[in-house]
């Protein structure tokens, strides 16, 4: 709207004089100057071969436009620090190494700083700089995931070599292969008696970490974080490993970023620990976190020092925001306030929005669908069984289940028929009612037909056990 000839040869790169020609010739006589209607530009931009597509109104509440990196220019891109999460079975000495890196490598300018948990830090080492996302476990990792914050570069598998894979190990390697990050084997505990390094290098290989003398290409650092032997070799296998992925950003852009953690303090208001990916974030930026929104107020890092600016892969903790972001929430920086605000205002209403659409309950048929939306992190479940038995076999089968980061969340189990308090619980938590030889009360099937609460009822522990995992799936047949 309102492009003339002048605009459209500068698009084209031809004189204007041959645009107002070839219009001409197409039936339409103007001037350079005149404006041209939508068609004709259509008409005229086919006639070269191209074709036009009406410029969309810019959606300001769109967050994602912001992390579109692939159009910067390659000249912009400088080298940046590598973003590492520590993953492994529980005991296995995740939050050891944590600690006795973060020990052991601080700066000797921050060294008396006080240490404060903002969910992530930075070290240096031979003079390059290591970012650690201090949430261990894969739960917090899957969860930022799910919402959208893709933000470790590196997986460092902590596994102990007196105890060997186990069940959360798996799942750990799943969650760093469903990232797409490498994964670095940290044996761990390498100087306890029992310890059998050989034995976990041949478990790993069954899940494709095959180390390089082995003929594969996963690194394994045999360590003990305990006693920070050979830490500073991981970390040099960490810098390699970052050497090879050339991760890179733009320093000289506004920032954007994820939201690592967040809170409310009594007395600063909402504070939330940001990991910058794009740009530089500054005190006094307008930005939108997630469906929150304001100005960067303060900015301080892991050392509880005021800081200024903070570059791609620098952890920062912030106030200034009118509530409390999500972790795993996304954060731009706008033009200015006034935008953010409106931005910021807008996204809060959809997803008001949004959670009042979600009240119409939960079915096993809608549930892939609410998965999909990522409204959901956990399906809450009421188990109501014939025996104790069935109920816990029930239960336990039912928590075993995980599917994209959504998990099973027992809220009631009991034995005996399903009654109207379990209506009623299930109608506040929005859950789904199993019941395992055993029948709803009149009473109870009404209440549920009118509030239409899902109950499910099955006589085959497995039948029961598969229909949640299908739904879950979306794999579920629709029953007519
Ligand atoms: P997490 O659950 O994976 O975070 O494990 P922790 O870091 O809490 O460690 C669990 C236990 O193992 C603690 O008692 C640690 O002291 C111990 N531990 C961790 N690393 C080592 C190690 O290298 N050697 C020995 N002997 N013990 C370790």
């Amino acid at each position: 709207d309102g492009m003339n000839a002048q605009d459209l040869a500068k698009i084209l790169h031809r004189p204007a004089a041959e645009i107002v020609k070839k219009l001409f010739m197409l039936g339409v006589m103007v001037n350079q100057n005149q404006s041209l209607e939508k068609d004709t530009i259509e008409i005229l931009a086919a006639d070269y071969g191209i074709e036009a597509k009406e410029k969309v109104q810019e959606d300001i509440t769109d967050l994602d436009r912001f992390f579109d990196v692939d159009n910067e220019d390659e000249s912009h891109l400088v080298s940046r620090p590598p973003v590492v999460t520590v993953m492994g079975h529980v005991d296995h000495g995740k939050t050891t190494l944590l600690d006795n890196i973060r020990h052991s490598h601080i700066t000797a300018q921050e060294a008396g700083g006080i240490t404060q948990a903002i969910g992530a830090y930075q070290v240096k080492y031979n003079d390059q700089v290591i970012t650690f996302l201090d949430t261990p476990g894969h739960a917090a990792f899957s969860e930022m995931r799910a919402r959208g914050a893709n933000i470790t570069d590196i997986t460092v598998l902590v596994v102990a070599a007196d105890d060997g894979v186990m069940p959360q190990t798996i799942e750990a390697i799943n969650h760093a292969k469903a990232a797409k990050t490498p994964i670095i084997v940290a044996v761990n505990k390498v100087d306890k008696p029992g310890a059998n390094p050989d034995h976990v290098t041949e478990q790993l290989t069954e899940y494709g970490l095959i180390p390089e003398d082995w003929g594969g290409d996963t690194i394994f650092v045999k360590i003990s974080a305990k006693f920070g032997k050979n830490i500073d070799e991981l970390l040099d296998m960490i810098l390699l490993q970052a050497e090879v992925m050339e991760l890179k950003a733009n320093p000289n852009r506004r920032a954007v970023g994820s939201v690592v953690e967040a809170r409310l303090d009594q007395g600063r208001g909402p504070v939330a620990t940001l990991l910058v990916q794009q740009g530089t974030l500054h005190v006094g930026d307008p930005i939108v976190v997630g469906n929150t929104f304001g100005r960067v107020r303060t900015m301080t890092n892991e050392n509880g020092r005021r800081i200024k600016e903070a570059t791609p892969s620098t952890p920062v903790e912030i106030t200034g925001l009118n509530a409390v972001p999500e972790a795993g929430d996304r954060f731009a920086v706008f033009e200015d306030e006034k935008t953010a605000r409106a931005a910021g205002e807008e996204r809060a209403k959809r997803a008001q929005e949004e959670e009042r659409a979600r009240t119409s309950h939960v079915t096993l048929d809608n549930l892939f669908a609410t998965m999909k939306k990522g409204q959901m992190k956990s399906l809450p479940v009421i188990i109501k069984a014939d025996v104790q038995g069935s109920v816990e076999a029930l239960a336990q089968s039912l928590q075993k289940i995980k599917v994209d980061g959504v998990r099973v969340d027992i809220i009631h189990k009991a034995v005996g028929a399903i009654n109207e308090s379990d209506v009623t619980l299930a109608e506040a938590s929005n859950a789904v009612i199993i019941g395992f030889n055993v029948r709803p009360t009149p009473n109870a099937k009404n209440e549920a037909e009118t509030n239409r609460i899902d109950i499910r009822l099955h006589r085959v522990i497995y039948k029961a056990i598969e229909e949640v995992e299908d739904a879950m799936k979306g794999m579920l047949e629709p029953v007519y």
